[in-house]
This record gives structure tokens, C-alpha cells and sequence, in this order.
């Protein structure tokens, strides 16, 4: 008998802006008003990245740049990213999922830091996100941008199936916003929550209006027994 999308699933993607991490929408966002960058000179990095004049690595440096000037150390990112929370039922379903033996991953464009500092046990197989790397003092030293933002979120589930494996009908994803409709379209299963635009919902096999992560855990039965070889 033929398995539905989501019975085939061996690997649960997630988003982390939104999705694994609330009272934030886009973490580079929060952090420009909360140091107070420039908001004219921001917007022109982001229209330059749009329009094709610079690569994602020099928006995320410039980015960097802006925060660093603005007196964003380690300690000040951190105090800031302690008004987010772990979405609801998050770390329970991240639990749940693992239990019932699926890979887990993060695809994401926000920043290594918030995730280590809401998700500290590391319950992730992969993590696909920016690094920001710190001098000892704290200040921003640099950083390490990911290839797998926006359009490139799919590419970087096609990555996370070859390393484990997988076909991609085998790869889930969850997110909430436009960045992550390329990787919901390239999904083998599609999870919107807490959906912030009507695309991201007509993009995913399955809508969850409770905004609790724990009702992720009906979608995912558990995966499938390994075929014999
Ligand atoms: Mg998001």
C-alpha cells in the first residue's frame, strides 16, 4: 500500500526564526532595532542583495558590520535574545520526533547563537545556519555565512538528504514565512506554522492553527522500517 507524504518522512527539518524560536520574526531585524542600526543604510544592503548587485555572504557581513559598530558584543546579543523563547512545545516535540527516531536538523538564516542559547542540548543532528564568531573580549569578530538562506533553504535539504542518504520525499520541513517557501516546495512533506503570509500556507501539505509545537506529533507516526537490503 502506498504511504502518504508524511508516512514516509525519515528526517524533520525545521526553521528556527518563528518556528523553533518566537517573539521574534527575522532574529537580524530585532537585533537592528534593538542596537539601533541604521535603517536607511540597512535597507539598501538588502535591496542591493535583492536586486543581484551583492552575494548573500556581503549583505550578512554588512550586517555584522552595522551590529559591531552599534555595540553589539556577544553579552549584549545574548541579553537580547533572552526576550525570545522556545516556541511552545518545542523542545517537547523536538523530544517526541527524536524518540520515535527521527533525524533532526535546523535550515536557517538567523544566527548560531540564538539557537544555542534556546536549544542548548543540541538535539539536532545538522545544523545548517550563519556562525557569528566572537573576539575574547566579545566583540564581533566575524562570521560564516550560510548558503542555505532564502531561495537556497532547498538546497540545503537536498544536502542534508545526501549526507543522510535520503530521497527527499524522505525530508520534512517546518517553517512560517516567504523564506522558507523554496524549501517547503522541495519538501517530501510541508509543515506551515504559525504562518505569517498566505503563500507559506497554500505551500505545505499540512496547516497547524495551535500554536504549540507538540501538535506536530500526530503528523509524524514515525518512520517507515528500513527496507531490506
Ligand atoms: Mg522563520
Amino acid at each position: 500500500m502506498a504511504l502518504s507524504p508524511n508516512e514516509r518522512v525519515r528526517l524533520v527539518a525545521f526553521d528556527l526564526d518563528g518556528t523553533l524560536v518566537e517573539r521574534t520574526v527575522y532574529v537580524w531585524q530585532t537585533l537592528h532595532e534593538r542596537f539601533g542600526s541604521d535603517p536607511a543604510r540597512r535597507r539598501r544592503a538588502q535591496a542591493d542583495y535583492f536586486a543581484g548587485r551583492i552575494p548573500y555572504a556581503a549583505w550578512f557581513q554588512h550586517d555584522l558590520d552595522m551590529l559591531a559598530e552599534r555595540g553589539a558584543t556577544r553579552a549584549a546579543m545574548l541579553a537580547c535574545f533572552d526576550d525570545m523563547r522556545p516556541a511552545t512545545g518545542a523542545h517537547e516535540a523536538l523530544r517526541g520526533l527524536r524518540q520515535r527516531g527521527y533525524r533532526l536538523a535546523v535550515i536557517s538564516g538567523s544566527l548560531d547563537l540564538l539557537l544555542e542559547r534556546h536549544f542548548p542540548g543540541r538535539p539536532f543532528d545538522h545544523v545548517l545556519i550563519n556562525r557569528i564568531l566572537f573576539h575574547a573580549d566579545g566583540r564581533i569578530a566575524g562570521g560564516q555565512a550560510t548558503p542555505y538562506d532564502l531561495e537556497g533553504k532547498a538546497d540545503g535539504l537536498r544536502e542534508l538528504a545526501r549526507r543522510e542518504g535520503l530521497a527527499l520525499e524522505e525530508c520534512a520541513f517546518v517553517g512560517d514565512h516567504t523564506n522558507d517557501l523554496s524549501v517547503l516546495r522541495a519538501a517530501g512533506f510541508a509543515v506551515a506554522v504559525n504562518v505569517k503570509d498566505p503563500e507559506v500556507a497554500r505551500a505545505a501539505h499540512r496547516v497547524l492553527d495551535a500554536h504549540d509545537l507538540r501538535a506536530l506529533l500526530p503528523l509524524f507516526p514515525g518512520p517507515p522500517p528500513c527496507p531490506p537490503r
